[in-house]
C-alpha cells in the first residue's frame, strides 16, 4: 500500500479557497506541501506556519502562473528542498465575466495562461520527476465549465475545456508509469473567485446579486447547495489513494447534479 505520509505535493493557487483546503487536507494526511498564490505576505506566512504545525514541511513559492520561468523555478525548488514532487495539483485560476464583444483581450490572455497553459508548464517539469520516482498523481482543477458552457465566460469555459483535453493526453502518455492524471469538475463553490463573479454577473445580466445566486448559480446546481471546499479536497485526496490507481485520463464531477441535466 502506498503511504502518502512524507510525500510532497505542490498545490498551485493555494493561498485561498479550494487550493488552501486541499493543502490543509494533504497536510492532515502527513504530506509535505508547497503552497503558491498571491496575497498578503503576513497572511501567507501565517497559513504556512499553520500547515507546518500539523507536523509536515511547508514551503511557500510565489511563482506567477503567467510566467513559465517562475513555474519552472517552483518545481525545481520544491524538488530540491523537499526531495521529491509526488503530487501536483494544478489549481490556480481566475475568472472574468463579460459578453465576448466587450471581453478585454488582456483578460482573455491571463485566463488562458493561468487556467490552462500553466498546467502544461507545471506538468512538463514534473512528469520526468514522477517517472523517475515510479509514482505520481496529477490533478487538474477543471470545472463544470470544462463540460458545459455558460454565457459571458468565453475565456474560462475555453480554458477549462482545454484542461480536460490536456488531462486525457498526459494520462495516456504516462499510463504505464504509475502516474495518474485526472480532472476534478466542481460546480459552484463559495470562494472569493465565486463571490467576485456574483457582482460581475449581476452587472452583465442587469439583475440583483440575490437573483444571481438563486437564478443563475444555484439554478444549475440541482441540490441547491454550494459545493464546499472540503468536499473538493476530499476528492483530491481520494485520487491520490491506491484505490484510485486505475482512475486516469478522466474527470470526477462534484457539481450537485449540474451536468446531469
Ligand atoms: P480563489 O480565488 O479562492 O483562489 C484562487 C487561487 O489562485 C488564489 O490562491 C490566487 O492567489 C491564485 N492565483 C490567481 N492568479 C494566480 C497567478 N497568476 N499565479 C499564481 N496563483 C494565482 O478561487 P477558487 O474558487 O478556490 O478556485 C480554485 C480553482 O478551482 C480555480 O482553478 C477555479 O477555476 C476552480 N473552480 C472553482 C469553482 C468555484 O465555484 N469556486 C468551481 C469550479 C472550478
Amino acid at each position: 500500500m502506498t503511504t502518502l505520509k512524507g510525500k510532497t505535493a505542490i498545490i498551485t493557487g493555494s493561498t485561498s479557497g479550494i487550493g488552501l483546503a486541499i493543502a490543509t487536507a494533504f497536510a492532515d494526511e502527513g504530506l509535505n506541501v508547497v503552497i503558491n498564490g498571491f496575497g498578503d505576505a503576513d497572511e501567507i506566512e501565517k497559513e504556512r506556519k499553520t500547515l507546518e504545525n500539523k507536523g509536515v514541511k511547508c514551503l511557500y513559492h510565489s511563482a506567477d502562473m503567467t510566467k513559465p520561468d517562475e513555474i519552472e523555478d517552483l518545481i525545481k525548488t520544491a524538488h530540491k528542498e523537499l526531495g521529491s514532487v509526488d503530487i501536483l495539483v494544478n489549481n490556480a485560476g481566475i475568472q472574468f465575466v463579460s459578453p465576448v464583444e466587450d471581453f478585454p483581450p488582456e483578460k482573455w490572455d491571463a485566463i488562458i495562461a493561468i487556467n490552462m497553459s500553466a498546467s502544461f508548464h507545471t506538468i512538463r517539469h514534473t512528469l520526468p520527476l514522477m517517472r523517475e520516482a515510479g509514482w505520481g498523481r496529477i490533478i487538474n482543477m477543471a470545472s463544470a465549465h470544462g463540460l458545459v458552457a455558460s454565457p459571458f465566460k468565453s475565456a474560462y469555459v475555453t480554458a477549462k475545456h482545454g484542461i480536460m483535453g490536456l488531462t486525457k493526453t498526459i494520462a495516456l502518455e504516462c499510463a504505464e508509469d504509475n502516474v495518474t492524471v485526472n480532472s476534478i469538475c466542481p460546480g459552484y463553490v463559495k470562494t472569493p473567485l465565486v463571490e467576485g463573479q456574483i457582482a460581475d454577473t449581476a452587472k452583465a445580466r442587469d439583475i440583483t446579486e440575490d437573483e444571481v445566486v438563486r437564478d443563475v448559480l444555484l439554478k444549475a446546481q440541482h441540490t441547491k447547495k454550494f459545493v464546499t471546499v472540503e468536499q473538493v479536497a476530499g476528492l483530491a485526496l481520494f485520487l491520490c489513494s491506491d484505490t484510485a490507481e486505475n482512475i486516469t485520463g478522466t474527470h470526477i464531477s462534484v457539481d450537485g447534479g449540474w451536468t446531469a441535466a
